[in-house]
């Protein structure tokens, strides 16, 4: 009965240390947000000492009642959030989810399409270094001059190349996607179509985004982004064709034991995702970045050679591009963080500088809608960011208002 701070001080040093760093500085990394305390309880339970291989009624563990009812209303949760009509709730992680889907519906060897990396595609969708890019034949799509997925040229290459999958997803795209488009394209070239919604599922369940399920025949997705959950992965699809093959890829393909405690978590989460009051917070999320947007293409922001990729947003994120600044993506992200707020770097399409410089940012906000932040939280915010982006700056200035801001909204005041 050990208390963490009494049996391990170092690493309760670096947890309490981590919770301040949330709770003082301003969270804008497009891919994370802040797990409620009930997600983080369940999360935290006895249910990590259970083994459970297998799937609820048929485990190969005795002693699994409990994790069973667990898992199935996790099960039944999401299916209903998306209209799926096969969830699987195992994987540990995004990566582990594509993993398992893709080797669920393709061989190595087989051709797949999905969008570059470096315009704003997933490691998993075909990256050289990623399994995707060593075990398949990878045809990368891209973005056009406008900064938007260039369909046509989904088309052509899918037509040239007759991919076994078409992949349509990404980790860094301020648009929605045409999934009505892919699933032609698809049909066409009699190619299996996967949504990888890791980064808007939470707008999806809000019902504010085009649902990928109908369209698809594999939907993946985290559940810690948007969605607001734990960190994990999940496996949807709109009828059970796949079924047998994508339960066999995650379990006994790709995994041992699924994780229970972070499973009963992901089964919160999901309750919580088909609120009201989620609702709302997606609403303020997406606010949240068109003000972002807005802000950054206004004239003093052009002046200092700020600019918005595709010259806006419909989602969670602001692609800002850099070319035309003094500052890189490295350095920009070096200023926000100096004034409290944290982002990451992004390259741009067609970046003239390296991927570890690149020259540009990407910024999100649904940490900040998380934690209560509406649209004159996020005017402040926006304004903050485009004076600190400006060849001169008051740091200590900027720092004091993103001060008050975190003030005004306390995160996890219990803990
Ligand atoms: N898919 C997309 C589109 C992502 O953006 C990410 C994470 O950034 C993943 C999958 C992988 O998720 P994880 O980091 O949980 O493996």
């Amino acid at each position: 009965n050990t208390s963490l701070h009494e049996l391990d001080p170092d690493i309760a040093a670096a947890v309490d240390a981590e919770l301040k760093r949330q709770q003082s500085t301003l969270e804008m990394i497009a891919s994370e947000n802040f797990a409620p305390v009930a997600v983080m309880e369940a999360q935290g339970s006895v249910l990590t000492n259970k083994y459970a291989e297998g799937y609820p009624g048929r485990r190969y563990y005795g002693g699994c009642e409990h994790v069973d009812v667990a898992e199935q209303i996790a099960i039944d949760r999401v299916k209903e959030l998306f209209g799926a009509e096969y969830a699987n709730v195992q994987p540990h992680s995004g990566a582990s989810a594509n993993q398992a889907a893709l080797f669920a519906i393709a061989s190595p060897g087989d051709t797949i399409l999905g969008l570059d990396l470096a315009h704003g595609g997933h490691l998993t969708h075909g990256m050289r270094l990623n399994f995707s890019g060593k075990q398949f034949n990878v045809v990368p799509y891209h973005v056009d001059d406008a900064g938007l997925v260039d369909m046509a040229e989904v088309e052509r290459l899918a037509k040239e190349h007759r991919p076994k999958v078409i992949i349509a997803g990404w980790s860094a795209y301020p648009r929605h996607l045409d999934f009505a488009e892919f699933r032609r394209i698809a049909d066409e070239v009699e190619a299996l179509l996967w949504v990888d919604m890791a980064h808007f599922a939470g707008l999806v369940a809000a019902g504010l985004h085009p649902n990928p399920v109908p369209f698809a025949d594999v939907v993946t997705s985290t559940t810690h982004k948007t969605l607001g959950g734990p960190r994990g992965g999940i496996i949807l699809s709109r009828d059970k064709a796949f079924a047998k093959k994508l339960n066999s890829a995650v379990f006994p393909g790709f995994q041992g034991g699924p994780l229970e405690h972070v499973i009963a978590a992901k089964a919160v989460s999901f309750k919580v995702a088909a609120s009201l009051e989620f609702k709302e917070r997606q609403e303020h999320t997406i606010e949240g970045a068109r003000i972002l947007a807005e802000r950054l293409t206004s004239a003093d922001a052009r002046e200092a050679g700020v600019n918005v990729l595709s010259g806006g947003t419909d989602v969670h994120l602001v692609l800002v591009d850099l070319r035309d600044s003094e500052l890189d993506g490295q350095q920009a992200e070096d200023r926000l963080h100096e004034v409290g707020i944290t982002v990451n770097r992004n390259a741009v399409p067609n970046d003239p500088r390296p991927p570890m410089v690149t020259s540009g940012l990407r910024i999100g906000t649904p940490a900040l809608a998380t934690r209560g932040f509406d649209a004159e939280d996020f005017r402040e915010v926006a304004d903050v960011i485009a004076e600190a982006l400006k060849p001169s700056y008051d740091a200590s200035a900027l720092k004091a208002r993103v001060t008050a801001l975190a003030e005004k909204h306390p995160l996890y005041p219990a803990l």
